[in-house]
């Protein structure tokens, strides 16, 4: 799950880790890059299974729920992002996400996706809502 922050003069990162900008846009906050204060998007590429065409595709996350609001950042944080294909804004995808802690304290995003029960992807797509945001 390759994702990165871009702000819109091009800074990568903007000064954000992903986890936070996920917090962030799940409480509806707008983000601002670090640097030089503009507006931040966060994109994920995903690479397609029997694609016709190589490379990745590009999608822009709109929309942010997470499980567990007031989870402590070091423990088991699942979440879902709602994405925009940015070359086809028709085509919107949803993406199962986590951020973890390993063994080393350090916190890595979830290659898989979260293994939850149905009750908890019930809360999380209920969270997502079924609408685009404007
Ligand atoms: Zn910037």
């Amino acid at each position: 799950m390759p994702g990165y922050l871009s702000c819109d003069t091009r800074n990568r990162g903007a000064g954000m880790l992903l986890h936070e900008a996920a917090i962030r846009l799940s409480r509806g906050e707008q983000l601002s890059c670090g640097r030089c204060g503009c507006p931040v998007r966060y994109y994920v590429r995903q690479k397609w299974a029997n694609a016709r065409k190589r490379g990745d595709v590009t999608f822009e996350v709109k929309k942010v729920a997470r499980l567990y609001p007031h989870a402590r950042k070091d423990r088991f944080d699942p979440f879902l992002l709602w994405t925009q294909n940015v070359s086809d804004r028709t085509d919107v995808k949803i993406l199962p996400i986590f951020w973890a802690p390993g063994k080393t304290r350090k916190i890595s995003g979830g290659q898989f996706p979260p293994f939850l029960s149905p009750q908890d992807w019930k809360k999380l797509f209920q969270k997502l809502g079924n609408r685009a945001p404007t």
